[in-house]
This record gives C-alpha cells, sequence and structure tokens, in this order.
C-alpha cells in the first residue's frame, strides 16, 4: 500500500470530519439562540415568565393576529417590542394571547 494515499486519505478524512463537526456545533449553537428570531428574544430573561404566560410564539399560530398587527407592537430596525414584555424584542411575525387590534 502507497503511505502517501493513506496519509491523504486520512487527512481528508479528517478535514471532512471536522467539517461535520463543526457544521453541526455553528447549527446546534443557532437553534439554541433561536435562529433567525434569536436576536428577537429577551435577551436578560426578564420576561420569560410574561411571554410564556402569554404563550407567545416566534411565529403567531393565528396569521391575522401578528404582533406587526398587535396594538401593543413598535416596530424596531431588525425585531419589533413588545410594551406588555416590558418592550423586550419581538418577532413580527410573532404573537401571544395578549394580542389586541391595531387602533
Ligand atoms: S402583546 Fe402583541 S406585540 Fe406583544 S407579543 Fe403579544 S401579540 Fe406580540
Amino acid at each position: 500500500m502507497n503511505s502517501n494515499l493513506s496519509r491523504r486519505g486520512f487527512l481528508t478524512r479528517l478535514g471532512v470530519g471536522a467539517l461535520v463537526v463543526g457544521g453541526s456545533a455553528a447549527l446546534a449553537a443557532c437553534g439554541k439562540s433561536g435562529g433567525g428570531d434569536a436576536q428577537c428574544k429577551d435577551p436578560t430573561g426578564a420576561s420569560d415568565a410574561l411571554r410564556k404566560q402569554n404563550e407567545y410564539a416566534d411565529k403567531a399560530v393565528d396569521a391575522t393576529k401578528k404582533c406587526s398587527g398587535c396594538a401593543l407592537y413598535v416596530a424596531d430596525a431588525a425585531c419589533g417590542k413588545c410594551t406588555l414584555f416590558q418592550s423586550t424584542p419581538v418577532s413580527a411575525e410573532g404573537g401571544c394571547k395578549a394580542w389586541a387590534k391595531k387602533a
């Protein structure tokens, strides 16, 4: 057996393995922080109880009752803010039980 090919094969497999592990780690980190809506979460966690109590979801269960159409929603650059949730970031596509139609 050619030892150069064996070494090359080993290094190739090692590189592919590292990419797979690295990619998985990156996806896991993305998932932990909420992926695309990661920046729309409360970074302090101070409003977590209120979010849970009102069953907030990054994707509104009822598409006609999204945060973007709620009276308590304040539009902002990347994410909006919810005044009910201590003006912490929420997704424009999100929603919760406290939804109130914008006047
Ligand atoms: S109160 Fe309105 S803006 Fe706040 S999370 Fe619920 S639906 Fe969104």
